[in-house]
């Protein structure tokens, strides 16, 4: 009662609740729900679960707002613990939210190992890109892995185990079931690749957010998914490795899932790999603006805007524009295979400014394979070239990060650098940005986050037992995960060096 009562008050649609006898799924978000509703991929699965006729949907969100008196994280639909559910179903987007994962189940009370687990607790499912790229490092954790998109998968899973329930089947019958599914990774049972599932058909599923108008890190925004896979090819993008081939959702289907935003929300969030390559965007933008919503997408590429796109953005009160040229030098550009060549990058931003865009943000990635001096002299002087085009009266800011090698990817056997060359990489380009081109860094914070997201992208069973050991300890983190191999008399550089687990190709079909 308390629950339905605080998602009343926080204005929240979207939530499917469901009086009676029923399985329940249980869909956990290791953040707070803000950070859960500015994600689509879970609200994805919630609406086909929701949707089965024997099956009800429970959110749990890592949050001690949805803490009991005695600590043990509750449902926010319908305050009930997770230890009611028949499955718990995590998405995984970033490797540095295994520690998140594993703290959530602890206060669900759910025991980390799957060996320590009987069948009165719920079977634990893991899906997402992290899921789809390497389930190694948590396979001691999840009963199943999902493997590529999920719509059609979970549903399989569920009527796999309404079929197994029904006959009343022991879990393991039911884990060697599901081993059978294409597109799932069972630990133990699977006895071929998984296979990544593609949603071949974009507009059977509906695109836009199923709860909005709450708390959300995107206030007063309405999600919907235009466009889903990529084929550009860039060498570093796990998206455009794991989704493919490129789909777009048709624009009246679109239309039809943003009016339930209508008079909740002012501004459509357009979220997709390629959002820029969907080829009815501006239509859809106009679209939208007759209705009384605004749009925002997340990035473009440069070779994409054009002044009738950067006008259209305008009209949505788009102040900043984002484009990821990723390296500096066309020849690291090239050797990425970004792409993208410097006049398409001045032109952007010479479209942008002249249209009014008061910032322009420029995302790129240090530590590249073959990366040089002069390729971080180059990110300078591509940032100098923008800002004589565009005059002092646009903000610009250089949003810089580690590249992380990722599996499946053209570059997964890259290696990384020592932690000093990025320290003074930061070093040189804050001074650098600043003094040459008048703009502003938005560097990383610490190196150790990107080489604890590398040791768990990268990682086998091993790295997985040193995360386990590492979440139980004080030290959790990069630290936790080094201090752990080492004990295990395992060197954790050997990880960043290019060194790929040929388990991973026996268990994902690449
Ligand atoms: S970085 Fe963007 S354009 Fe390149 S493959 Fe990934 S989604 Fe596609």
């Amino acid at each position: 009662m308390m629950t339905r009562k605080k998602n009343a008050q926080s204005g929240e649609r979207g939530s499917i609740i469901k009086h009676g006898d029923f399985l329940t799924w249980g869909i956990c978000y290791p953040g707070p729900r803000p950070a859960a509703n500015g994600s689509l991929g879970w609200q994805v699965i919630y609406r086909e679960i929701a949707a089965l006729d024997a099956w009800r949907c429970e959110r749990f969100f890592y949050d001690r707002h949805w803490q009991d008196a005695t600590g043990r994280l509750r449902g926010v639909d319908s305050g009930r613990p997770a230890g009611d559910c028949q499955i718990l179903a995590v998405s995984l987007y970033y490797e540095n939210d295994y520690f998140a994962v594993l703290a959530m189940l602890r206060d669900m009370g759910i025991p980390w190992r799957r060996s320590q687990r009987s069948a009165e607790f719920p079977l634990l499912l893991a899906g997402g890109p992290c899921a789809s790229a390497n389930p190694l490092p948590l396979q001691q954790v999840f009963d199943g892995f999902v493997v590529g998109e999920g719509e059609e998968v979970c549903r399989q899973l569920a009527e796999v185990y309404q079929r197994a329930a029904g006959r009343q089947a022991g879990r393991e019958e039911l884990l060697a079931e599901w081993a059978e599914l294409a597109s799932v990774y069972v630990p133990d049972y699977s006895r071929r690749p998984a296979r990544r599932a593609t949603v071949t058909d974009l507009d059977r599923y509906d695109g836009g957010a199923v709860f909005y108008g709450g708390e959300s890190v995107f206030d007063d925004m309405f999600l919907l998914e235009i466009a889903r896979g990529c084929g550009r090819g860039c060498g570093f993008c796990l998206a455009g490795s794991i989704y493919r081939p490129p789909r777009f959702r048709r624009r009246q289907g679109l239309l039809a899932a943003a009016r339930r935003a209508v008079g909740v929300c002012s501004r459509v969030g357009l979220v997709g790999t390629a959002v820029a390559d969907h080829p009815q965007l501006k239509d859809l933008i106009a679209d939208l603006l007759t209705i009384g919503l605004e749009s925002s997408p997340a990035s473009l590429r440069a070779d994409r805007v054009d002044g009738e796109l950067a006008g259209l953005l305008r009209r949505c009160r788009l102040n900043t524009l984002t484009i990821a040229p990723e390296a500096g030098s066309p020849r690291l550009r090239a050797a990425i295979n970004k792409g993208l060549d410097e006049e398409q990058i001045l032109a952007a931003a010479e479209v942008a400014a002249t249209a009014g865009f008061s910032r322009l943000r420029f995302y790129f990635m240090v530590g590249l394979p073959g990366e040089e001096e002069e390729d971080i002299t180059a990110i300078v002087r591509l940032m100098a070239m923008v800002r004589r085009l565009t005059g002092r009266r646009t903000a610009l800011v250089a949003s810089v990060n580690p590249f992380v090698p990722k599996p499946f990817t053209q570059l997964a056997g890259a290696g990384m650098f020592p932690a000093g060359y990025y320290q003074r990489v930061k070093r040189r380009l804050a001074a650098e940005l600043r003094r040459q081109a008048g703009c502003q860094l938005t560097a990383w914070p610490g190196t150790h986050h990107f080489f604890a997201q590398a040791l768990l992208a990268n990682g086998d069973e091993q790295v997985g037992e040193a995360l386990l050991q590492a979440a139980a300890g004080r030290e959790r983190g990069f630290g936790g995960l080094k201090r752990n191999l080492a004990a295990m008399g395992i060197d954790w550089q050997e990880y960043l060096s290019g060194r790929q687990s040929n388990r991973l190709g026996q268990i994902i079909d690449g």
